[in-house]
């Protein structure tokens, strides 16, 4: 393998610029390529939302040695919304590496040069051929010593169907606005609207805290919130090591106590109706939610996995995370995901030199964080590095991630224990949401 060829990075996120400085420091060059129009893209679309971790746990040890060389001085305590950790880290950290962040560029996808997926001979000698298209439509060709895929699933939402597809009529309502994917903004423009909140996780905790507000404000508006399962008591998991992460689901279920919100459970949308301007919801057992002006679906995402097809990979079947660190996360099991540290080791993939990393490694399950992901870059440089005992060390005990949706829904024993390892103390404060 040609050592002069850089190691391609894609996604400049947190993940894919943290990436990028830990191979700088080890005397590797990387190549980072980012879909959007500066770094931090994904980060930048969900810039109104306040992050439930504090500035410390959401700095790369390596971003932070090659932005401090450069003066910047890190923020100190305190809750950055998405913008905010933009401006104040991801930008910076992204100007300290110049032009070895591209961005514009899309990746389509990644195989070894000269070999499809099918091709033994000389397959681990041969570098990764990764194909792009930049802004203006061109088409690349990039070689890579290595490839780390840090492209994150913010690009991919769930659907509101209860089946993981769909539900009937549901890309018709979204493509005349009437659903959407992410947290609002502003949700001033659904004073008055009966909206329905479909999902159980964080995400949707923050949009019903957000609505609850506006009914507080604008008492005509109506708010259901729609759940799968049974209530999603967990999110307000007293062991959370994240206390602000913890407190959103308490203060959800607030506005649900409280009759601001209205929660409809075992409510497994089949269908969106339309009618005029307003929606239908139809459970899969006949219940309707009717006379509904917006939906907003907040039931996870997915990665896609279409780019790396043409590499050899292992990938669980259900979480479409990395097959080595599925046992670690699936919620089905661990209802509260007593997460561990992962690296090298467990992300190995049958292609060496590739590693899926990030957000993107989880797949589908729903309880990475920041620090979860630096300490998974730092493993996996270090194996890039040929610093095996480096690679195979642990630097990090993580928090609880308090998720126990999944294990309710299911049926399953909750296993919302206190962690194993002594978790490091995540903040010790509540992070203000805006209602
Ligand atoms: C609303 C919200 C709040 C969160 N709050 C916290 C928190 O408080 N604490 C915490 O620890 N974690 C939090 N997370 C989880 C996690 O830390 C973030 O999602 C984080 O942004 C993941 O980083 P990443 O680099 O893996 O992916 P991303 O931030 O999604 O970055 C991936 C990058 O890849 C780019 N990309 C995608 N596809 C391609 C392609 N084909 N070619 C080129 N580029 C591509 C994207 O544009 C993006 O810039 C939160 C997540 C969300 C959604």
């Amino acid at each position: 393998m040609p050592q002069q060829l850089p190691v391609i990075v894609i996604g400049a996120g947190p993940q894919g610029l943290a990436a990028a400085a830990h191979l700088l420091e080890h005397g590797i060059e990387p190549l980072v390529l980012e879909r959007g129009s500066a770094a931090g893209a994904a980060v930048a679309e969900w810039g109104h939302v306040r992050l439930f971790s504090e500035w410390p746990e959401l700095i790369d040890r390596a971003a932070r040695r090659l932005l401090e060389a450069t003066g910047w001085a890190a923020p100190g305590a305190g809750y950055p919304t998405g913008g905010e950790w933009v401006a104040r880290y991801l930008a910076p950290l992204a100007e300290a590496l110049g032009d070895r962040v591209r961005t514009g560029v899309t990746v389509t996808g990644i195989s070894r040069a000269g070999r499809d997926k099918v091709v033994n001979a000389g397959r681990a000698a041969q570098p990764f051929e990764v194909r792009g298209v930049a802004a203006d439509g061109t088409e690349l060709r990039l070689l890579g010593r290595a490839v780390l895929d840090a492209s994150g699933t913010w690009n991919h939402p769930n659907p509101a169907g209860a089946s993981g597809l769909p539900a009937l009529g549901e890309k018709q309502a979204a493509q005349a606005g009437l659903i959407s994917y992410r947290i609002p903004p502003s949700v001033a423009q659904l004073a008055g609207k009966h909206v329905v909140v479909v999902g159980s996780g964080h995400s949707a905790a923050h949009a019903v805290i957000r609505l609850a507000g506006l009914v507080r404000r604008a008492p005509g508006t109506r708010v259901e919130w729609a759940i799968r399962g049974g209530a999603p008591s967990g999110l307000s998991s007293a062991d959370d090591q994240l206390p602000a992460r913890g407190a959103l689901g308490g203060r959800a279920q607030e506005a649900v106590a409280d009759g601001r919100v209205v929660q409809v459970t075992g409510f497994r949308t089949t269908e969106i109706r339309r009618t005029g301007g307003r929606l239908s919801l139809v459970g899969d057992d006949g219940r309707r939610l009717d006379d509904v002006d917006h939906v907003i679906a907040l039931t996870g995402f997915r990665p896609d996995l279409s780019i790396v097809r043409e590499l050899r990979t292992a990938i669980d079947p259900g979480l479409e995370a990395v097959a080595g660190l599925a046992g670690e996360i699936d919620p089905n099991v661990h209802s509260c995901g007593t997460v561990r540290a992962t690296g090298a080791l467990e992300l190995a993939q049958p292609e060496p030199g590739f590693y899926l990393l990030g957000a993107k490694s989880y797949g589908r399950a729903p309880t990475f964080l920041a620090l979860t992901g630096y300490e998974q870059v730092r493993s996996v440089v270090a194996e890039l590095a040929g610093d095996h005992e480096a690679a195979a060390r642990n630097e990090l005990v993580l928090p609880e991630s308090g998720v126990c949706s999944g294990a309710a829904e299911v049926g399953g024993a909750s296993c919302c224990a206190p962690a194993q390892k002594q978790p490091i103390r995540l903040g010790v404060k509540p992070a203000p949401v805006e209602a």
